[in-house]
């Protein structure tokens, strides 16, 4: 009787130490895995903000941007918050501008286009 029951106390320490030894293995897991999806965001998102930062400052041939000021485009006419003022130019809008460098430099490259908010 006695020892049936020192038996059964040492299989259920057993299964007591296999629960503890799964659930630490368990969270462990869940932590590496929770660490590397922060990571992969993280340079996801430096990524994307180098990205944004060469597109807002840096033309498709590498060129950096003339200094801009809100005003009126002297090619199209309309009003923009960035006018740039090329030294090789009238002053002009982005849209303007993009084409007048292209035709300028004879860029055939990509046609991503500068994204400006209106
Ligand atoms: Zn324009």
């Amino acid at each position: 009787m006695l020892m049936q029951d020192v038996v059964s106390w040492a299989q259920q320490i057993y299964i007591l130490i296999g629960i503890l030894l799964a659930a630490t293995v368990g969270v462990g897991l869940l932590l590496v895995v929770w660490t590397g999806a922060k990571i992969a965001l993280l340079m996801y998102r430096q990524r994307r903000g180098r990205e944004e930062y060469r597109r807002a400052f840096y033309r498709a041939d590498g060129q950096h941007y003339p200094p801009y000021i809100e005003g009126i485009c002297e090619a199209c006419g309309r009003g923009h918050r960035q006018i740039f003022h090329p030294s090789d130019g009238p002053n002009q809008c982005p849209d303007c501008y993009e084409a007048h460098w292209r035709r300028a430099t004879g860029w055939a490259g990509d046609s991503e286009s500068r994204t400006t908010g209106a």
